[in-house]
This record gives structure tokens, sequence and C-alpha cells, in this order.
């Protein structure tokens, strides 16, 4: 049983490597699809507005947004109600409007404004889940991280890496799998392959790059 399990494992890693090397060749340089301008502060905001909502959507109100509101502080500061009139075409904005002031009164409360990087300070910001501190972990200070979103959850099951919805648990089963200095830009890729390929409804199995290496195969 146990040696079933180490071969499952093995074969997971070659699978894996598969899979990444056809999805860099396929993106070899993918592109964000939060338009943030590598800027931390933007980021981590534009990240607690997906949720839920596209990153088109995200984009499209944030030069607006981050005019009026350029740092942590200037959104700490602001009065109730302002912020949400900059996101309200966003899906649950009273509730994320509410979650990044709270954000960002902790970022100057606690750390002088600067984004941090260690994963337990980032959930202490509000809106601030493991998707999203995955995400700025690997775009911003390099320290990899699986991004569970619903691209990499749909797609990692089909791909047989993983038999659950859960986020933690696909995390949880495709880190061992990826290098930690390949985590961010893989997660990138899922996001395109799901889009343009490998979509919730739609999968275009028969020409897919992954087809041999995918439990799915077409079914
Ligand atoms: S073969 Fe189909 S299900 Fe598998 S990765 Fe490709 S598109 Fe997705």
């Amino acid at each position: 049983m146990e040696q079933k399990s180490k071969r499952a494992k093995l074969n997971n890693k070659k699978r894996m490597t598969a899979v990444m090397q056809a999805l860099e060749t396929r993106y070899p340089e993918p592109e964000r699809g939060l338009k943030s301008g590598e800027d931390p502060f933007r980021l981590l905001i534009m990240a607690i507005l997906s949720a839920q909502t596209t990153d088109a959507r995200v984009n499209l109100i944030s030069p607006a947004l981050f005019e009026r509101f350029p740092d942590a502080k200037s959104i700490a500061d602001s009065s109730e109600g302002e912020l949400e009139e900059y996101i309200k075409t966003v899906g649950l904005y009273n509730t994320k409007a509410k979650n990044i002031r709270n954000a960002c009164r902790r970022l100057v409360d606690a750390y002088e404004g600067v984004i941090p990087s260690k994963m337990e300070d980032l959930l202490t910001l509000g809106g601030v889940g493991r998707k999203v501190a995955n995400l700025i972990r690997g775009d911003l200070y390099g320290l990899g991280g699986i991004v569970a979103d619903t691209h990499c959850i749909r797609i990692a099951n089909r791909l047989g890496f993983v038999s659950s919805t859960n986020p933690l648990k696909v995390e949880k089963a495709l880190d061992p799998l990826v290098p930690k200095d390949k985590q961010s830009e893989f997660c990138h890729r899922i996001v395109l392959f799901g889009r343009e390929v490998c979509s919730a409804r739609n999968p275009k199995c028969s020409g897919c790059e992954l087809f041999t290496s995918c439990d799915r195969n077409g079914v």
C-alpha cells in the first residue's frame, strides 16, 4: 500500500513536470490578469476586490480609485462611504470596502504602510485569505505560493492531482509538485489556460496539449 502511494507521488511529479513544460511553451511570459503596474499597494487592493468579480471589472475601476487613494493611509483616513463610491460596480462592494479600510488601517498602524511578506502577517489584513496572500508572496516577494482560485481548483482536479474543491487541499496537493520559484508563473499560466482551453463548461480536450497527462482525458 505504502509502495503504491510512493509510486503515485512519483508519477504525479513526473506528470506535473510535463504539465509545467507544456504550459510554459504555450505561455512563455504569462500576462497578469490584474493590471497593478507592479505596485504592491495596488496589487493588494485589486486582489481583495477581485473575489467573485472579473479582473476586467477591477482593472476598469482602478485608475480612478488609485488617483483618489494612492496609498494605505489615504484609505485609512477616508470617511465611511467614500471608498464605496469608487468600487460600487464591483460585487460585494460594501463588504470589500469594510475589509479594505480595515486592511489599510492595520497596514498603517502595524506595518508603516508596507505590505508584509509573511503568511501569518498577511492573514491579519481584512479581506486577505490564503489565495490573496499567496498571490502577494509569489508576485511581490518571489516566495512562491499556490493561488488556489477557481481555475486552479478545476484544472488540478481534472488533471487528477487532487480530488477536492477545498482550496487549502488543492494548495497543499500542488505545493510539493511545483518548485517554489515556479509557483507564481505556474498559477498565472493556469488561469490563462483555464480561460482559453480548459474552461468550466466547455473544455477543449481534443487538441489539448495536456491530454496525455490528464486524468479526465476528454471524458
Ligand atoms: S484534456 Fe480536457 S480536461 Fe484535461 S486539461 Fe485538457 S482541456 Fe482540461
